[in-house]
């Protein structure tokens, strides 16, 4: 259902960023990716996130940098307008606030959610103009509650879920139910198996296997206590951008095993 639409999806040379793109791929969008990687990686992204809509290309632009992003969006415009855009990429750095630096409030604010801004201010005026448009933010729970130690994490995927909403809103009638619609909608997975959270998994094994830290992890905040995996996200993802999503816009999805329902 996705054939002739072109995507880009950002930090996708791994984790649930490449599980969007090979999903969105497989349904027959062109997608693009971008995210880091050596080149084994990329490659590797590179052929899951190709499919019968056309071979996956792949932009390394450092989203801590706008200016980069503005020459991602400009290159990838040029090679055709953009329908679907998931902003994905993120990274993580849990600390106390008093032992948190200053630069990693600038990162993580700056590649969680200034890339967003930048990545819809460029593409969504196109989408108004042809009337069809998904934007996929991959927030967190910690969009919707916070945790300690995540001082920046927290208040930048909360910003993530506030920006999406204002935005929903600005395009909310832009489309027509027959051409689809514009949407703008958060994703907010709790614990999901990706390099991301080793980190995390490694600060609870206490001298035990991987298995147990796992098992520590989910049994502080996840009363499901399984983890998701990249492809549950994508699910979701690729479901939003169905012509019958059209009328969901401006909400956060928890996808969290009862996480935010405590
Ligand atoms: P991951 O570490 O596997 O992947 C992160 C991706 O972002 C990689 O492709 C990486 O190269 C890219 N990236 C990082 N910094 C970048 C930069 N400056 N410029 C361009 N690309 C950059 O992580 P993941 O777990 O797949 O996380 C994806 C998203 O999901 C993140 O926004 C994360 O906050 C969110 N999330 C993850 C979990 C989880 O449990 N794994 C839970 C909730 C939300």
């Amino acid at each position: 259902f996705l054939h002739g639409r072109h995507a880009l999806v950002t930090g996708a040379t791994s984790g649930i960023g490449l599980a969007i793109a090979q999903a969105l791929a497989a349904a027959g969008a062109r997608v693009a990716i971008n995210g880091f990687g050596l080149p084994a990686q990329v490659e590797q992204a590179l052929a899951l996130a190709s499919g019968p809509g056309g071979a996956a290309r792949h932009f390394d632009a450092d989203l801590a940098d706008a200016a980069q992003i503005e020459r991602m969006m400009a290159a990838l415009e040029d090679d055709g307008p953009l329908d679907i855009v998931v902003n994905n990429a993120g990274i993580q750095h849990a600390v106390p606030l008093e032992r948190m630096p200053a630069e990693k409030w600038d990162a993580v604010l700056a590649i969680n959610l200034g890339a967003a801004f930048h990545t819809m201010r460029h593409a969504l005026p196109g989408m108004g103009a042809r009337g069809f448009g998904r934007v996929i933010n991959i927030a967190s729970v910690h969009g919707l509650v916070g945790s300690r130690d995540k001082a920046p994490y927290v208040a930048s995927k909360h910003g993530l879920v506030g920006l999406s909403k204002a935005v929903a809103l600005e395009y909310a009638a832009a489309g027509a139910r027959e051409g689809g619609g514009i949407t703008v909608n958060c994703i907010c997975p709790g614990w999901v198996e990706t390099p991301l959270i080793e980190p995390q998994i490694e600060a609870r094994r206490g001298g035990g296997s991987r298995e147990d830290g796992v098992r520590a992890l989910l049994a502080e905040k996840q009363p499901s206590l399984r983890m998701s995996l990249p492809s549950d996200i994508a699910s979701l993802a690729l479901w939003l951008c169905r012509p019958e999503a059209h009328n969901v816009t401006g909400a956060a999805f928890a996808m969290d095993g009862g996480w935010t329902a405590q």
